[in-house]
């Protein structure tokens, strides 16, 4: 394990490079076999009696910093063939004890993940474009469990998502005509037409949903052939 020292005008560089932003600096580096172990802390605004202090934005009393009962690390994205691992031993929950306003510094990971804000964004964008967790992993750098994890967040959401949902308002949207999407089938395309002729005749709620319920037998059975559809319905809900 060799430590890199850093001189003062690198810091600005490699945390552009890591893009943490202005809130966090970088202490140390530690390099390892092909990976970047950086070290950082927030960002104090001058020494007070020799003491590290974030000044609280609500009174601007100077917090002192206290250091975590046990450091944390989280993966990032990696430098060129690097791996590149983010580690902070000081507490950056902190809560005014003058106005009692709390501060959470730690903006670019949740405390309680293994990766980074930025990592996991990589990795959701490189989910759909790569055939297995193995690929992704070795591609972005990350071990397929990390991508696994991943890919349970993003079914999570999708859930939230779901088109199929009992209210699902963007089925109804669609056959009002507050949607468009462009059928390449031509079956779909007669089952829209009619589909948004007996909604606009519908006179109760329940006629409207069985309009959409029908609509919606047809995606669930045709499922692969009417996906390019369907993801023009999800990406205007
Ligand atoms: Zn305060």
């Amino acid at each position: 394990m060799k430590l890199m020292k850093l001189m003062k005008n690198e810091n600005p560089l490699i945390k552009l490079a890591l893009q943490i932003g202005d809130d966090w600096e970088v202490n140390e580096i530690l390099t390892t076999n092909g990976s970047l172990e950086v070290w950082l802390a927030p960002t104090s605004k001058r020494q007070w009696f020799g003491k590290k202090y974030h000044s609280c934005h609500n009174c601007e009393h100077k917090i002192q910093f206290s250091p975590l009962d046990k450091s944390l690390r989280w993966q990032h994205i990696s430098l060129g063939s690097m791996a590149v691992y983010l580690n902070v031993k000081t507490a950056f929950k902190l809560s005014c004890p003058s106005c009692d306003m709390s501060h959470n510094l730690l903006t670019w990971a949740d405390a309680n993940s293994k990766i980074t804000h930025p990592l996991q964004q990589q990795l959701e964008d490189a989910i759909p474009c790569m055939r297995t967790t193995k690929d992704i992993g070795k591609v972005i750098g990350v071990d397929p469990e990390v991508v696994k994890n991943v890919l349970k967040s993003l079914k999570a959401k999708s859930v939230l998502k779901n088109p199929f949902a009992e209210n699902g308002e963007c089925w109804h949207k669609l056959l009002k005509g507050e949607i468009e999407i462009k059928p390449t089938s031509h079956p779909l395309k007669l089952l829209l037409k009619m589909s948004k002729i007996q909604y606009k005749k519908a006179k109760t709620e329940e006629d409207k949903d069985k309009s959409v319920k029908r609509l919606q037998d047809y995606f669930i059975k045709f499922k692969k052939r009417s996906n390019n559809e369907l993801q023009q319905i999800i990406s205007q809900c």
